[in-house]
């Protein structure tokens, strides 16, 4: 069973180095569980690390790789060249994820997070299986749309993306409105955590079947206002 986690620092300054740290030992309190691959995204410059990192400006980046969580550690260390650890982050959304294999074997390019495209526009990470994930693929395929991994999950991101970009009020739907559009379309079980470069410092996070577990930390009631929490019709 896969581990997701995701850590939003709202208003509340840390540095590139804090927020990956965190993002580890989120996937480290989660290896019990079983896995074979692990990776994260946060904000950055598009860096694609799996020791051969691309850069481009702005946008995110991922770090993946397959095997322990350690693996990823040494990966993190070898991007601190590329990456500026020190920068800091007002608000900033990291997610983090550690795989078990149900869609294509455990390898960098079918570890999570899984992208939209080569700009980024938007990632996500996921537990669980897409029952109907060949006849989305087929669709997207129709489309246009490249595939690079053999998981199930990438149907997600692109899926994510092709309804944004068709989407007719583009300026103003939000980024929950289009995960709302996504999750319609998903038969089977899901956890799920996006983040986009569309919508910085912002993450969506959903669940049907595979448990999800939303922590909020604040001082005040504001914080509580500002994430709001909604269930589908027919759950308690
Ligand atoms: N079905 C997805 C995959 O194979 C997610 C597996 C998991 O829950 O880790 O990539």
């Amino acid at each position: 069973m896969c581990g997701i986690f995701a850590y939003l620092n709202f208003l509340t300054p840390r540095s590139r180095a804090e927020i990956i740290e965190i993002l580890v030992n989120g996937l480290k309190r989660l290896e019990y569980r079983g896995y074979d691959s692990a990776g994260i995204a946060v904000d950055g410059d598009n860096l694609v690390a799996d020791g051969n990192g691309d850069g481009q400006i702005n946008g995110l980046s991922l770090i993946k790789r397959k095997g322990k969580v350690q693996a990823l550690v040494d990966e993190i260390e070898v991007v601190q060249d590329t990456l500026d650890f020190t920068k800091a982050f007002d608000t900033h959304c990291g997610i983090a994820h550690t795989r078990w294999a149900t869609h294509g074997e455990p390898s960098w390019v079918n570890t999570h997070p899984q992208r939209s495209d080569t700009n980024h526009d938007f990632v996500v990470i996921h537990n669980g299986i897409i029952t109907n994930y060949k006849d989305i693929k087929a669709f997207l395929l129709k489309k246009g749309y490249q595939f690079e991994s053999e998981t199930d999950t990438e149907c997600i991101a692109k899926l994510i993306k092709h309804i944004y970009d068709t989407h007719k009020d583009r300026s103003n739907v939000s980024f929950r409105e289009l995960v709302e559009g996504v999750i319609q379309q998903l038969e089977g079980a899901f956890a799920l955590a996006f983040k986009s470069s569309r919508f910085p410092g912002e993450c969506v996070v959903t669940r049907r079947g595979s448990p999800l577990v939303i922590g909020v930390k604040s001082k005040t009631k504001l914080a509580t206002d500002r994430f709001p929490i909604l269930f589908s019709k027919g759950m308690p």
